[in-house]
Formats: C-alpha cells, sequence, structure tokens
C-alpha cells in the first residue's frame, strides 16, 4: 500500500538522519509509488518501448487521469505539485557490496598480486588479517598446493609457517629441494586453494574455493611447473574436482598437461603424532608419494647430516 510504503520511507529517513545524514536523492523512478494508488500500481508495469500508435496520439475522452486524485493519496503526498524534480547535489558513498573477483586469467605476476590483495569475491576476505599468496620461487620446478593460510599463515601472510608447514619444510628438504631457494634446481613454490584465513580453520565452502581458484589457477600458468603436489582432500577436490584422498594419493594425474602427485596434508600426519607407529606409518604413504615425485625431476635426497 502507498500509504504504508510511505511510512516506511519516513522511517528510514529519520533514521538516516538520526545518523547524521542530511540529502537522500530518490529517483523519480523510485519515487512513483508514493504517487500512485494500489490499482494503477499494478497497471504501471514496465513497457517495452513501441512506436506511438493513432490511438495514443489521439486524445482519448474516457482515459484515466495520469495521477491520481487527491482522495487516493496518502495524507503526506497531499500537496501542490512540485517544480521540476532536482536531485541534491550528493555524491552516494561507495556501496559496500561483496565484489567479484578481477578477472585473473591474464594477469601477470604484479597485477596478479595487486588483484588477490584488493579481492573481495567470497566474504572470507572480511576475517583475514592478511592475504596468503605464496611462498618460494615462481620458475620452480616443483609447486605444492593446500588448502588456505591457518593461523599463523594469516598473522604472518606466508603460507605453511605453522606446525604443518614446518613439517613440509622438513619434507622439501628431504626431496633434496629449499623453500628459500631462488633458483630453479632447488627452489618450489607454496600456494593454496584460498588466499584468505577461513574461521577457525574449516575447510573452504565451495563457493569460497570456487571464487578464489582463478587465482591458484594463474598462479600454474606463471610458474609451469613440472610436477605440482595437491597436499590433501581440499586441493584434489577444488583443483582435479575429485574426493577420495586415501585412494588417490600415490597416484599420477594429471591437470592441463601437468603431472599432479597428490598426498595426504602434513597436518594429518601431525594427527598421529602421538601415536608413533601410526605416524611413521602415514609418513611413509607420504614419503612413497614424493619420492616418486623426485625420480620422475631426477632429485636427490641430500645426504644425512651427521
Ligand atoms: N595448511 C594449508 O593448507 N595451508 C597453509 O598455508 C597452512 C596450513
Amino acid at each position: 500500500m502507498p500509504g504504508s510504503l510511505a511510512e516506511e520511507l519516513l522511517r528510514i529517513l529519520a533514521l538516516q538522519k538520526a545518523k547524521g545524514v542530511r540529502y537522500a536523492w530518490i529517483s523519480p523512478q523510485n519515487a512513483q509509488p508514493f504517487f500512485f494508488s494500489a490499482p494503477q500500481l499494478n497497471a504501471r508495469q514496465p513497457l517495452p518501448p513501441q512506436p506511438p500508435s493513432q490511438a495514443a496520439m489521439t486524445p482519448q475522452p474516457s482515459a484515466p487521469p495520469a495521477r491520481p486524485s487527491p482522495q487516493n493519496m496518502p495524507s503526506i503526498m497531499k500537496q501542490p505539485p512540485r517544480p521540476a524534480f532536482q536531485p541534491a547535489p550528493h555524491t552516494p558513498p561507495a556501496p559496500l557490496e561483496i565484489k567479484a573477483a578481477t578477472p585473473a586469467a591474464a594477469l601477470d605476476w604484479e597485477p596478479l598480486k595487486e588483484a588477490i590483495f584488493h579481492c573481495q569475491a567470497c566474504p572470507l576476505y572480511a576475517g583475514k588479517r592478511n592475504y596468503v599468496m605464496e611462498d618460494g620461487f615462481r620458475q620452480a620446478r616443483v609447486m605444492f598446493i593446500g588448502e588456505g593460510p591457518g593461523e599463523d599463515e594469516d598473522k604472518q601472510g606466508v603460507p605453511f609457517v605453522g606446525r604443518a608447514g614446518q613439517l613440509l619444510t622438513r619434507m622439501i628438504h628431504a626431496m633434496g629441494l629449499d623453500r628459500t631457494a631462488q633458483d630453479a634446481e632447488h627452489g618450489c613454490y607454496i600456494a593454496n586453494i584460498v588466499k584468505c584465513r577461513p574461521p577457525a580453520n574449516r575447510n573452504p565452502e565451495p563457493e569460497e574455493g570456487s571464487a578464489c581458484l582463478p587465482y591458484l589457477k594463474r598462479q600454474i600458468e606463471l610458474v609451469k611447473p613440472e610436477v605440482i603436489i595437491l597436499l590433501g582432500a581440499v586441493p584434489l577436490n577444488f583443483l582435479m574436482n575429485r574426493r577420495g584422498i586415501t585412494s588417490a594419493r600415490g597416484k599420477w594425474l594429471e591437470y592441463k598437461g601437468i603431472p599432479v602427485m597428490p598426498t595426504f596434508h602434513p597436518a594429518y600426519l601431525l594427527r598421529f603424532e602421538r601415536t608413533r607407529e601410526r605416524f611413521i606409518e602415514e609418513k611413509r604413504k607420504v614419503w612413497s608419494d614424493l619420492q616418486q615425485v623426485m625420480a620422475r625431476l631426477g632429485l636427490q635426497q641430500p645426504p644425512r647430516q651427521s
């Protein structure tokens, strides 16, 4: 009903006024409901533009009045017609809305980083401290992909620096690589499915992973790794659209022509830290997966230090 719409409008305006807002702009189009009674409102469906017909151009004696009679108007609207509408000079603030992810497909490193560091494509950005994009060498032969930042990664803005990260760092060393190395022989590249920390370290929701995936895909295109290692079920699911890390691990897959080795996430291994035998058993599985990668790339395990 126009009456209740008008009351609602007044209520909203009063609230805005209380917040210090001095101008409110309403387009003539949006203002229309306040000038028409309900039956006319229903009749005012937008029509596609049409050439004026002869009948439309001829005055029709029985045509309904263009505006409602004053009796039908809500009381606040019973005023003499105003001069032509002039919007107040006011620039409305930018709307707070979730923006679509910047298309990442063609971006080079710096614009890609820029796009990631301004991303608001999913709600995760609102809860993060830092965007966590990458670590390592951008022309590495091996790329590790995890799930998303945890608490430590969120604080430091670097992937895999917490307890699981320390275990991954040791695994990388055991492969004869070094995550701090900036050369193709020893370097590796590390990234995640999502760049913002999911609350309480939960897995990314499907919309969150899908919103962030174009960034990771572009990272893969730019790094051009010879092998991708997927750490756990989440990257297996989002990048390869597959479920079941237990059965998938240790078997080669392919992503756009790049060999992919799925293995367990280091955080999964840490769950068994206190049950020594199981810990060793699960670590052996991961080690055999990594050894397949080493064999493929001709990597040598470094000599043990005494
Ligand atoms: N786990 C992940 O999957 N990624 C990180 O960066 C840290 C922990």
